[in-house]
């Protein structure tokens, strides 16, 4: 007998209640829903004939559906520090990047890392920031690894120093094949290694893509799944301000909230990021400090440097000044040269100028150092340089 079509939502975009009605439409039971959902989301298995605790005639059902194949690996590169740069290709044949970024060892303290957005085919550059202070002492545990992902193919917004963002946007993501990337990721961890934190900054402006943003937030968070901690998970912004909103909102504040920020005044702003013209600092500040934040947490600013646009001394005055009040700690990106501009990275000791005034000012301020550097020279992966240079955090 012919079945009718399959459900709309992808399998491995699917919660437990959706597999519940695909487990009946398909003859099994509601019950059967969760356990397909664990055996997809928590052990990573999509091949429905090794459902071992399914009746038969459901596993083969589902095996006819097929559950997997949203993407595959198409390069792997390996750096001397062991971030792993994994080129997705996605079904249609679209590319794009995923970072794992293990934890150096000796190294804690609010460590980000991530592969950031880039062109795809060329590599990502890397950003996060996630908060880490409350990780346990690993020196002898499991190596924690932070996993940036991407959330769309090209990006729309046209930030001047971004590749993705150079390129445009080809398409959103859907919600399978973002957490596909972490699927994939995690089946590629080394013995000892454990996914710690995912961060949304890779390719991509996941708040332009919300739906499937959130349904993916829902899925890498539900606890029959891979069940990441809110805490863990930083999804990273231009600044679309109505979604930050909602994002506070649907979460009640509880996802890790990153802003890419790049400048303290408006016509610097604009300048590098287009997005500022519709969501000026004003607004995007009123949207920080209504941001339902949980008790001790902070909000990452991210602020890449630019040599010769926003990167002198007076500029992170203004920046001090701006974020006077907000709970935050800021992360200094030197730019990553990409191809398809002349702009680059300020001299170090400019970096270090600029980060001495924030630190001057109270604020916990690191420098993101790259990682993978052998394997994406024009745009490594980035993770933070040294410890705190001060430990206050700015609650004035
Ligand atoms: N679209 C989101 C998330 C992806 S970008 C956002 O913009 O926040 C992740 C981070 O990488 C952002 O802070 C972005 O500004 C930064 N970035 C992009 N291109 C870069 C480059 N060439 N050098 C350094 N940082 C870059
Ligand atoms: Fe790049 Fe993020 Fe800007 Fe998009 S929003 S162009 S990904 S920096």
């Amino acid at each position: 007998m012919a079945l009718p079509p399959p459900k709309s939502v992808p399998p491995l975009a699917r919660f437990p209640e959706e597999w519940a009605e695909e487990a009946v439409r398909l003859g099994g039971r509601t019950f059967h829903g969760k356990q397909v959902f664990r055996w997809v989301q928590a052990r990573g298995v999509t091949d429905a004939m090794e459902m071992t605790d399914l009746p038969a005639a459901l596993r083969g059902r589902l095996a006819e559906g097929g559950l997997g194949g949203v993407l595959s690996i198409v390069q792997e590169r390996r750096a001397t520090d062991d971030t792993r740069k994994l080129l997705v290709g996605l079904r249609d044949g679209a590319n794009v990047e995923t970072v794992l970024i293990p934890r150096v060892a000796g190294f804690k303290g609010g460590l980000p890392a991530s592969s950031g957005p880039s062109s795809g085919e060329e590599d990502a550059d890397a950003a996060a920031a996630v908060e880490d202070e409350d990780d346990p002492d690993t020196s002898t545990g499991p190596v924690p690894v932070t996993q940036c992902i991407s959330t769309q193919v090209g990006c729309a917004m046209g930030c001047v120093f971004c590749a993705s963002g150079v390129a445009g946007l080809k398409r959103h993501m859907g919600a399978d094949e973002i957490v596909a990337q972490v699927l994939v990721g995690r089946a590629r961890l080394d013995a000892g290694e454990q996914l710690r934190n995912v961060v949304f900054m890779g390719m991509g402006e996941p708040l332009h893509n919300y739906e499937s943003t959130v349904r993916a937030l829902r899925l890498l968070t539900h606890p029959d799944g891979i069940g990441l901690s809110t805490r863990k998970v930083t999804v990273s912004t231009s600044g679309l301000v109505p979604e930050i909103e909602r994002l506070g909102n649907d979460f009640n504040g509880q996802i890790g909230l990153a802003i890419s920020l790049h400048a303290a005044d408006d016509e610097t702003r604009t300048r590098l990021m287009p997005i500022n013209k519709k969501y000026p600092l004003d607004v995007l500040m009123k949207a920080l400090r209504a941001y339902p934040l949980p008790r001790r947490r902070r909000i990452t600013i991210e602020y890449t440097l630019v040599a010769g646009k926003n990167d002198n001394v007076a500029e992170a005055r203004k920046l001090a000044k701006l974020l006077r009040g907000l709970p935050v700690k800021v992360n200094l990106i030197p730019m990553n040269p990409i191809e398809a501009s002349t702009l680059g990275p300020p001299e170090l000791s400019g970096v270090l100028a600029f980060q001495r005034v924030l630190c001057d000012a109270g604020y916990s301020c690191f420098i993101r150092r790259r990682r993978g550097d052998d394997v994406s020279a024009a745009c490594g992966q980035l993770a933070l340089l040294g410890a705190k240079p001060k430990v206050r955090v700015n609650r004035s």
